[in-house]
């Protein structure tokens, strides 16, 4: 039987992104692909209104995150790290490896770091670089990256922002927020398969890898790569032809919906998926107010006892992968994607699997309790 990939990233991917996948490959200097790829990097400039430059390579999400410090700071820089869970904590992980000064501001797993919280750091000490993770896939929390960009900007750091888990379904512009390296990748909200590390520099970012001169990094080195963005058939690294034949499908289909009704679809089906699986008597972890249209975390009902491991095996049996929770919640609650390409068939089969499973386990419910809230949001919706 089908199993629907719920989790957090990859998400499904449809049909014809994965017929682009399956395409006889060609030559990198084939001008076909040339221009195929000229294409790709101009529609991510200007979807995500980037005056800069904009970089797909080979990699996941974190050598994007790594490539972005690379590219903008040197050992001894200060860093200010605002984490609302594991992966902003990655991020000082990252940058304490490569010889930053790192300074972390953790949030609440479940709320967010604030601009307030920010302006504040940043009005005691200068710092060269500032990252925030847009939306946290650990605790399904989405930060104001708006108005922390706002802040960073007057201050004068680099602004870095980890767009992993929203870019594509959560609303995220480059120059308008004053982001000045957003680093997302393929398999999240693209719904694409794993496999591309994507990158959008600012100017200023630009201006700051040039007065860096030489860096230790090759793969990882902007300068090395802008001439291929270009033009892919000036080599550094070979580009994944396939790949990059999928996410020109997935900017096609994002086109063709439009990016803001693509965002407004993402929040309004979080916010009827919340409601369905709240209403089975799980609890959201992330703040309202806070909460990311593309992802939630949803922790167990206390009086039922549940087993997390053999819920999660159920919810598999019933036909859909989610994924377990992280750092102290782990055991207490599932992690689900609810971003990218899905439709409504998707949404449905997927809380029609928790809500076998969550029968199966013993939680007491009336069938079709969290079904009639996902039919009647999206009769009301259309
Ligand atoms: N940042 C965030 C917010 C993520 O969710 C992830 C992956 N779950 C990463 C970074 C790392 O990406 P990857 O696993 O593709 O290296």
């Amino acid at each position: 039987p089908q199993k629907l990939v719920m989790i957090p990233g990859p998400t499904p991917v449809v049909r014809s992104i994965q017929d682009q996948m399956g395409r006889e490959t060609v030559a990198f200097g084939d001008p076909d692909f040339i221009e195929d790829f000229k294409n790709v990097v101009k529609d991510l400039r200007e979807l995500w209104q980037c005056s800069g430059q904009t970089f797909v390579i080979a990699g996941s999400g974190t050598l994007a995150m790594e490539m972005a410090v690379a590219n903008v700071s040197k050992p001894g820089d200060k860093a200010l790290v605002c984490s609302n869970g594991f992966f902003g904590d990655r991020f000082a992980e990252i940058c304490k490896k490569r010889g930053l000064n790192v300074d972390v501001i953790k949030a609440r797993w479940g709320s967010s770091v604030t601009s307030e919280e920010v302006k504040e750091r940043l009005s005691k000490e200068k710092y060269d670089l500032v990252t925030v993770t847009h939306v946290e896939t650990s605790t399904g929390v989405m930060a104001p990256i708006g108005e922390i960009g706002k802040v960073v900007q007057d201050h004068g750091a680099i602004f870095v922002v980890d767009g992993v888990a929203a870019s594509g379904g959560a609303e995220e512009y480059v120059d308008p927020m004053g982001i000045d390296v957003l680093i997302s990748c393929s398999q999240k909200a693209f719904g694409v398969a794993p496999g591309l590390a994507l990158l959008w520099a600012s100017k200023k970012a630009l201006d700051k890898r040039k007065s860096l001169g030489t860096i230790v990094d090759s793969y990882m080195d902007f300068e090395k790569w802008l001439p291929v963005m270009e033009d892919p058939s000036k080599y550094w690294g070979t580009p994944p032809i396939n790949l990059i034949w999928a996410l020109k499908q997935s900017l096609e289909i994002i086109k063709s919906e439009g990016i803001k009704e693509r965002y407004a679809r993402h929040v309004r089906h979080a916010t009827l998926f919340d409601e369905a699986i709240s209403s089975m008597g799980f609890s959201i972890l992330a703040d309202e107010g806070y909460r990311a249209p593309t992802l939630s975390v949803y922790l167990y009902p206390g009086e039922f006892n549940i087993d997390d491991s053999k819920f999660r095996s159920l919810v598999a049996e019933e036909g859909a992968y989610i994924a377990g929770c992280l750092g102290d919640y782990a055991g207490k609650g599932f992690r689900m994607g609810h971003m990218g390409n899905i439709d409504k068939h998707i949404l449905i089969s997927a809380v029609a699997s928790i809500e076998r499973a969550a029968m199966r386990s013993g939680i007491k419910l009336e069938p079709g309790k969290a079904l009639g809230k996902l039919q009647r949001g999206f009769v009301e919706e259309s």
